[in-house]
């Protein structure tokens, strides 16, 4: 696969970028081709969101750090998108707070998970996935699977761009779950814990410049529903008030 060439000074180039990516790890085997339709749509929100970190996305990402901090075993989730798109930023978090990573994915195959872990392996960071021996009790077929010392036994996980679904269960299993969704209409952002309607890239970049010290009351007087209600009028008042005519 030729690589495409996009020049720098197109005004989408990030954007642009990280859609490269996206078909790049397609081709590898770790990106399946729904998962190119589940990033169209968080594009389309990001769109809605100024394609940046809002406050109620930077007062969420403080507040995960926070309960992650506390946590006695946290997991951080990562599938194909997440991988394509994040991989270097959640190897920078889990690092500095010696968070363990599980590839967890929807399509199950031994084959992609084997090759996300390995991806990260060659990265630097050992990561959970190839001994999913447990499953997450009410979700059907292979997609529940997960490692018994993992998510399974987890307190604290964070999914992003997770399926509505599992994050029911997990929530079910008692688990404390932190989703990161550009949606905040979607089901696994109403579902979650904590819901960071952010992109996942600038979100664990975000987090990773935070200081670790500080935000710790921020957790008690947290609430989810307010957060994303934030966020939904943020998107209709944007809507409203958008200069929207270009200079030609
Ligand atoms: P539901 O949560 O309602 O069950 P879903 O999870 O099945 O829906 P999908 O489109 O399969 O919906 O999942 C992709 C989710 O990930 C979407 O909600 C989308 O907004 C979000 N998403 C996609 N790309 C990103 C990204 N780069 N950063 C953060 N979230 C993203
Ligand atoms: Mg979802």
């Amino acid at each position: 696969m030729n690589r495409l060439e996009i020049p720098k000074t197109h005004p989408r180039y990030d954007n642009l970028m990280q859609r490269e990516r996206l078909v790049q790890f397609y081709y590898k085997g770790i990106v399946t081709i729904s998962g190119l339709i589940s990033h169209g749509r968080g594009e389309a929100f990001d769109y809605l969101l100024g394609e940046k970190s809002q406050p109620f996305s930077i007062l969420a990402e403080k507040v995960s750090l926070a309960k992650v901090l506390g946590s006695r075993s946290p997991v951080i989730s990562v599938n194909g998108n997440v991988t394509a798109l994040a991989d270097d930023a959640i190897i920078d978090v889990a690092k500095k707070y010696g968070i363990k990573v599980e590839a967890n994915i929807f399509h199950w195959s031994q084959g992609r998970i084997e090759k996300i872990v390995d991806h990260f392996r060659d990265k630097g960071l050992e990561i959970l996935g190839k001994n999913q021996t447990e499953r997450i009790p009410g979700l059907e077929h292979d997609r529940g699977r997960c490692e018994r010392n993992g998510i399974y036994a987890a307190d604290t996980v964070i999914v992003p761009l997770e399926d509505g679904d599992r994050v029911e269960a997990l929530r079910r299993m008692g688990k404390f779950v932190i989703a990161i969704d550009l949606n905040p209409l979607s089901r696994s952002a109403r579902a979650a814990n904590v819901t960071i309607v952010d992109d996942v890239k600038r979100t664990f970049e975000n987090i990773l410049k935070l200081n670790p010290d500080e935000n710790k009351n921020e957790i008690n007087e947290f609430d989810n529903d307010k957060n994303l209600k934030e966020a939904m009028s943020f998107i209709a008042h944007r809507l409203e008030t958008l200069d929207w005519k270009l200079e030609l």
